[in-house]
């Protein structure tokens, strides 16, 4: 396990403590499973229809602005505030369009 990770078999103690104070992505994944700790799960809702889905998150989403299904038109969603630049993200959940009002870089 340690050493598939690419962690010695032997690590300093100062080591060690940094890694419980900030573990990475994979050791708290295996942590969360060794204490049988559900992944975690979200409620995506539309915001247009109320339409909602229980699913696992995927480690790439953003933060959404917006929820919609992908059947429902843009303009049915509020126009992002003046000064954000809005990404649509599809392939959320089952049926989501993910909306995502960002500064513009
Ligand atoms: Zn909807």
């Amino acid at each position: 396990m340690a050493v598939r990770h690419g962690i010695p078999g032997r690590i300093p103690a100062e080591e060690v403590d940094a890694l419980n104070e900030n573990p990475p992505a994979w050791l708290a994944q295996s942590r969360a499973n060794r204490t049988g700790k559900k992944a975690v799960w979200v409620q995506l809702t539309c915001d247009i229809c109320g339409f909602s889905e229980a699913v696992r998150p995927k480690k790439w989403w953003p933060t959404f602005t917006y929820l919609s299904c992908e059947h429902h038109a843009s303009d049915e969603l509020p126009d992002p505030q003046p000064g954000l630049a809005r990404t649509e993200i599809d392939g959320i959940g089952s049926r989501f369009i993910g909306i995502v009002d960002d500064a513009a870089s």
